[in-house]
């Protein structure tokens, strides 16, 4: 609770379920080596401060990335909790048969709007990305798994520039087709803004997809992930990503700020009145007790201002 006060704004979904992505999204983007005790720890103790939903690790083959190399040791040790999901990113059918046999309940594909992305992430057209999740998706779902669908650079991209609205609809409607059972809509360098944000959720609405069924997973690297994460909530979005402690940089541009802090997401939360059921205060001392290991100060504004760390003054 905000001590500071709660107001309601009026258009608001009265509760937000918030993805935690910092165990896969945040640690993948730093490059200081986390020991698996360590991830455990800090998956165990994001649950709990609160968190129902924590993307703990990535199947991904480990010479892409070192940080994960580790996923089925972390898997194996974390005390996985009833009534929290613990979802997993599986990049292809190798990586969901490891997934399945160590009881993993909830997946992740990962997909790009752009060409361009696709061929720098996957090396694959966007039509062979989706080609290659298909059979995952589909076995996946005979499983009775959830699968979480990412579509990255929703609006924007770096050698694209400007993304059409239609060209996201295409694929997000071809990943539901594939059998998603939700979308993380991706601001993968951070350059969306609030009208914009409404103009592509508008035209998947127009297309048919209820935005139940979509995640919002904006990159605060212009300082406009909470602008736009209450222009999606106002469109009926209630589902967030965000990244404890702002955990993992931006990986196109260097130095910039990346995902999404939590924290600054929970202030805002708490501050309308939004019920997430995640704690602000425990959530911040989880944040800098990982920076400290990462030994630098979390960049997230909530939590400097919440833990002291980071060495801001209040003078002035
Ligand atoms: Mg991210």
């Amino acid at each position: 609770m905000n001590r500071y006060g709660v107001d309601h704004l009026p258009g608001l979904p009265a509760s937000v379920t918030i993805c935690e992505v910092g165990p896969r999204d945040g640690l993948q983007n730093e490059s200081t080596l986390v020991p698996v005790d360590v991830k455990v720890e800090f998956v165990e103790r994001l649950v709990d401060a609160g968190h129902t939903v924590v993307e703990t690790t990535s199947m991904v083959h480990p010479a892409w990335v070192p940080q994960l190399a580790d996923a089925e040791e972390v898997l194996r040790r974390l005390d996985r909790r009833p009534g929290v999901r613990y979802p997993v990113l599986v990049p292809n059918r190798r990586g969901l048969d490891r997934a399945l046999d160590l009881g993993v309940t909830d997946i992740a594909v990962f997909a790009s709007a752009t060409e361009s992305f696709a061929k720098a992430n996957l090396n694959r057209t966007v039509a062979e990305s989706l080609e290659m999740f298909a059979p995952v998706v589909a076995r996946a779902r005979e499983a009775d798994l959830t699968v979480r669908g990412y579509l990255s650079m929703c609006w924007g991209d770096p050698w694209e520039g400007e993304v059409p609205l239609s060209q996201v609809v295409d694929v997000a409607a071809r990943l539901l087709a594939l059998g998603c059972t939700e979308l993380s809509l991706g601001d993968t360098i951070g350059v969306a803004t609030p009208g914009r944000v409404v103009a592509l959720l508008d035209a998947l609405t127009a297309a048919g997809v209820p935005s139940g069924r979509i995640a919002v997973h904006f990159h605060d690297t212009y300082g406009q992930g909470l602008a736009n994460t209450l222009a999606a909530l106002r469109c009926g979005v209630t589902t967030v990503d965000a990244s404890a402690g702002g955990l993992g940089g931006c990986p196109y541009a260097k130095s910039a700020t990346g995902n999404l802090a939590t924290e600054d997401l929970l202030w805002q939360l708490d501050g309308l009145g939004i019920h997430t059921g995640v704690d602000l205060t425990k959530l911040a001392e989880t944040s800098a007790w990982l920076a400290e290991r990462l030994g630098r100060p979390s960049p997230s504004r909530a939590t400097r201002a919440l833990t002291g760390q980071g060495g801001t003054s209040s003078a002035g």
